[in-house]
């Protein structure tokens, strides 16, 4: 297998300023899975489900050449439930209610077929989870990228500093950066992140952007303004899915490369922010993905002759 995910697979009950949802799909590796199936369709799916999750997405993402053996279904059980409340600016929020169900005692078992994956997505998940799916692998991944958000940060930091040692790529928000480090500015945030271990380092600044780190040189791509934001839930994810999902498509995970990465993320979180939950990332034509990624390199071109 050429892309691992691993992450929540999970009910959401999402509050914006445009409406409500009751209980919807959502979870971390779902977004990560449909986003990164726009590049590559060799891709295993690391999770755990309660018996009340619905047949109908399992069989989206398999739809999409997601490969299950790695998805458990725990009966009599629950599956991650998680409910946030967008602010008018939507792009802050608050976590009303997490339930971690199955999530509380989950074991993950790498599918002996993933066990020698080329490229390693560990979605938002408990870091001990994170690194008990490094400990399964047998060799070491051409690339690790790992997501992760407040919620780890507050309640299982020491675990989260442990798994993040031996990673290639963070990717966080600007509030997480600044809790991860300590740190007010970016800047500043990005170097002290980097010298814990990964090699690179993502803050997603939500419709502000995403700034790209190494120890050297940085990079900033846009968000593309859009009329309507529905539902910013699972944009990180998605950024995450087309990220890693275009490095594993073209095997390349030079710097220069990553740049290019960055711009097809962005693209596949603007559209997940236009429905809510999953929809619009479900069954998009390649055509959708080539104009969207085309209206960010349109909307950063500029020629400037300085004589
Ligand atoms: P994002 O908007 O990209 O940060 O991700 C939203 C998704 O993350 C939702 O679909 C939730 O189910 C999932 N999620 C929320 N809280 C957690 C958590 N503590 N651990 C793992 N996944 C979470």
């Amino acid at each position: 297998m050429s892309l691992l995910v691993v992450g929540t697979v999970a009910f959401d009950a999402i509050e914006t300023p445009f409406g409500k949802t009751d209980k919807i799909v959502g979870g971390a590796a779902s977004y990560i899975a449909l986003a990164s199936s726009y590049f590559t369709q060799d891709i295993s799916l690391v999770s755990v489900v309660g018996d009340d999750f619905p047949q109908d997405f399992m069989n989206t993402l398999k739809g999409h050449g997601v490969d299950l053996s790695g998805l458990q279904i725990k009966q009599g059980e629950k599956s991650f439930f998680w409910s946030g409340r967008y602010h008018n600016d939507m792009n802050s929020r608050d976590t009303l209610d997490t339930q971690l169900n199955v999530l509380a005692d989950f074991d993950p078992i790498v599918p002996e077929s993933s066990k020698n994956c080329e490229f390693l997505m560990l979605g938002n998940l408990m870091p001990n989870v994170q690194q008990k799916v490094l400990s399964q692998l047998t060799t070491r991944p051409k690339l690790i990228v790992l997501d992760t958000m407040n919620f780890w940060m507050d309640i299982a930091m020491p675990e989260l500093l442990e798994t993040i040692k031996g990673i290639d790529v963070l990717t966080i928000n600007d509030s997480e950066a600044r809790q991860l480090s300590g740190e007010y500015s970016l800047v500043k945030a990005a170097q002290k992140i980097l010298a814990m271990g990964p090699k690179a380092l993502v803050i997603k600044k939500g419709e502000h952007g995403a700034l790209l780190f190494n120890k050297k040189e940085v990079f900033f791509a846009p968000a593309l303004p859009l009329e309507d934001v529905f539902d910013p839930t699972g944009a990180g994810d998605s950024f995450a899915g087309g990220f890693i999902g275009y490095l594993a498509k073209t095997k390349d995970i030079s710097f220069e490369n990553m740049k290019r990465a960055i711009i097809f993320g962005s693209a596949m979180a603007s559209f997940t922010v236009e429905k809510f939950g999953t929809e619009r990332l479900i069954g998009l034509s390649q055509k959708d993905v080539d104009e969207r990624v085309q209206e960010f390199v349109d909307l950063v071109q500029f020629d400037i002759s300085l004589v």
